[in-house]
């Protein structure tokens, strides 16, 4: 348990086998409520897999407390209802509706069923305090499929706020965006962050290193180190990873990693 707070998330020996193969073999995580934690790792690790094991969308074994549930035994719906939200790599907003209309279908949940759909003359304030948060309201009558990327993964986050979501798992919320965006992402990330516990995926060492309170590092299935950014970059099985085997370098001159690991560079 951290000084921060209470443990949140306890993911312990999570495995997903697809017919044989371990995409998580055995990993144990553990998520506190107001750290910012990032999830890097080479392409094929599993890190999107252990997204979609905690929201339902692939079975994994094991154990995933959060507030009194195994998520490991909830239907997706059920996940949500949880607490619990993702994104998706590629934003799965509703292009020709509004801004507005894609929060308020997020906001559906707190509906019952039958008033699912109707035409409302007023949004809920979760719903307004939610453009406002995100940074869209200007753009709140315009179709989401106008929105630049960077807006679009914005959105997304908007309809996990709507949803009240506590636990919020983003997959590469910043992969393609500019540099300006990937600032005012980890802003956002930062203020919404404090109350709720959220995990991002991310290759983007630069903004791992910014705005990362924590990582976990996972490789082939596994967790193969956590710490902070400091400390996963003076880890020679992280460099080994990264440098020896893929292109998404952790740091791709070799030089600045030694000379990180030996101190020499903030
Ligand atoms: P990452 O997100 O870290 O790049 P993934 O979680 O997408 O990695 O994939 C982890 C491994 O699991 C990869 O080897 C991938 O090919 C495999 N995998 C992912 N989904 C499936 C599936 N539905 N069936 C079989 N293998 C899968
Ligand atoms: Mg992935």
């Amino acid at each position: 348990m951290s000084a921060r707070g209470v443990d949140y998330l306890e993911v312990r020996g999570l495995t997903v086998d697809f017919d044989g193969f371990k995409a998580i073999d055995g990993v144990d995580l553990t998520l506190i409520e107001g750290e910012l934690h990032f999830l890097i790792g080479p392409n094929g690790a599993g890190k999107t897999t252990l997204v979609d094991a905690l929201t339902g969308l692939v079975r994994g074994t094991g154990l995933a407390r959060y507030d009194n549930h195994d998520l490991l035994t909830l239907k997706s719906h059920q996940v949500v209802r949880a607490g619990v939200g993702r994104t998706f790599q590629t934003a799965t907003v509703f292009d020709e509706l509004s801004v507005l209309q894609n929060l308020d279908i997020a906001d559906g949940l707190h509906r019952s069923a039958w008033r699912l759909g109707l035409p409302r003359r007023k949004v809920s304030d979760r719903v307004e305090k939610a453009l406002a948060t995100i940074g869209l309201d200007r753009l709140r009558d315009r179709p989401a499929g106008v929105l630049a990327h960077g807006q679009k993964q914005w959105l997304e986050i908007g309809m996990l706020l709507v949803q009240d979501a506590k636990v919020m798992l983003l997959d590469e919320p910043v992969a393609g965006m500019s540099a300006e965006e990937r600032k005012e992402t980890g802003a956002l990330l930062k203020r919404i962050g404090a109350a709720r516990t959220i995990v991002v995926i991310e290759h983007d060492m630069e903004f791992v290193r910014q705005f990362a309170d924590k990582v976990t590092v996972m490789h082939a299935g596994k967790v193969l180190t956590e710490g902070t950014v400091a400390e996963i970059q003076a880890d020679a099985r992280v460099q080994e990873v990264y440098l020896g085997r893929t292109t998404d370098a952790v740091n791709s001159d070799p030089d600045a990693v030694a000379a990180e690991a030996s101190g020499e560079v903030d």
